[in-house]
């Protein structure tokens, strides 16, 4: 039986590009999503139509209800888990600090950090071998912020990524011995629509002047970060924050 593969906030951009090549290398599929269902529903179409198998689930990480019911539509349909990639994530307006208020903090945090943390319990508790699972990858998607700040911009954003590398680092380390092994990919500029919601469509063209390899990255190139971290040829590797950032 082909390995499984849980991608959350999947129907776009670096989620949906994992899929896509997770499909392609012979993963079943859970692709979860929030809003998007057409969206979502017309990826597992196409990876069905190249003869793989995959499922699409509606569900908000910062919900916890949520999140429960969509790992047990995973268990009806696919009754096991490989690998999870916490890859939803969203950042609010550029603002400054002093701007911000503590509800924008709040759903920064919400989505980001407790969105993954509790993605994370649920993948645990199916692969670890305490609790009779095969072991496992989670790989968690962080952002270059998390080490850059995002000054003037999105520092609410960069701390939750920060958030998201110590949980990598701690969760790793508690759950090597039950055969679960814990990474994070640390994305720098990549054209996707996040950057719409920080308000600046553009942010890419502007930024990728501070990029050594001079261009922003595709959602491809983080994907296939992703898929390495997940499979066996990084076996050995567990609490690792790899950058994929031209670079920067
Ligand atoms: P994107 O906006 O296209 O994708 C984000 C996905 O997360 C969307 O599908 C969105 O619907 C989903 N999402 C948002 N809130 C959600 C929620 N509450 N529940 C479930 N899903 C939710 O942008 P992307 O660039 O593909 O982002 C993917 C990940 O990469 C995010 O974690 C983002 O922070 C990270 N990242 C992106 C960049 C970049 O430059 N694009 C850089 C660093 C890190």
């Amino acid at each position: 039986m082909s390995k499984v593969m849980l991608i959350t906030g999947a129907s776009r951009g670096i989620g949906a590009a994992t899929a896509r090549l997770a499909a392609q290398q012979g993963y079943q599929v859970c692709i979860s999503y929030r809003q998007q269902q057409e969206t979502a529903e017309r990826l597992v179409q196409e990876i069905e139509r190249e003869g793989g198998r995959a499922l699409a689930v509606a569900a908000d990480v910062a919900d916890e209800a949520q999140v429960v019911r969509l790992f047990e539509a995973l268990d009806q349909k696919f009754g096991r888990l490989d690998v999870l990639v916490n890859n939803a994530g969203m950042l609010e307006q550029q603002m400054r600090l002093e701007d911000m208020d503590a509800a924008r903090l709040a759903r920064v945090f919400a989505v980001n950090v407790t969105g993954s943390f509790i993605c994370a319990r649920e993948a645990v508790k199916r692969m670890s071998r305490r609790h009779g699972g095969d072991g496992g990858a989670i790989v968690n998607v962080s952002s270059v912020a998390s080490r850059l700040g995002a000054p003037g911009e999105y520092v609410d954003y960069a701390a939750a990524k920060g958030a998201i590398d110590s949980m990598t680092l701690g969760l790793a380390k508690e759950v090597a011995a039950e055969g679960i092994r814990v990474n994070a990919v640390r994305p720098g500029v990549i054209h996707t629509d996040i950057h719409a919601s920080g308000g600046e469509p553009n942010r890419v063209e502007r930024v990728k002047a501070s990029v050594p390899m001079g261009r922003g990255g595709e959602a491809e190139e983080v994907a296939r970060a992703i898929l390495w971290l997940c499979g066996d040829e990084a076996s050995y590797v567990s609490a690792a924050l790899l950058d994929v950032t031209g670079g920067r």
